[in-house]
């Protein structure tokens, strides 16, 4: 929880991927939501996933079905700490992306 540390571009190791966050589901529209400690900044970050109903098929909705395959699923950290040298146009985070593995059993939605 700090913002000495500095907004760094990089994308972490996609082994191990982290497993230390909080995994939700709520439905209509599907929503899936991973909460934790993002590994580079150590910020609390939230990764959302929607469902967009207006587009019931393509590239989005094979993604989707990954959840119950269970592989780590990419996201970038969104904390909202301000970290030092980060540039105009990144809203949030602190330049990390990683991967985040699902829970064992894997999601069902
Ligand atoms: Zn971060
Ligand atoms: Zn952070």
């Amino acid at each position: 929880m700090s913002s000495a540390v500095p907004y760094v571009s990089q994308d972490l190791p996609k082994d191990p991927p982290v497993t230390t966050f909080l995994w939700q589901v709520s439905s209509n529209p599907t929503r899936v939501r991973a909460t934790g400690e993002c590994p580079a900044c150590r910020c609390v970050t939230t990764r959302v996933w929607e469902e967009y109903q207006h587009v019931p098929k393509g590239p989005a909705a094979d993604g989707w079905k990954e959840f119950a395959t269970g592989k780590p699923r990419y996201a970038r950290c969104r904390c909202t700490t301000w970290h030092t040298g980060r540039p105009a146009d990144a809203d949030d985070g602190c330049g990390a992306s990683f991967y985040v593995a699902l829970p064992p059993q894997g999601l069902s939605l």
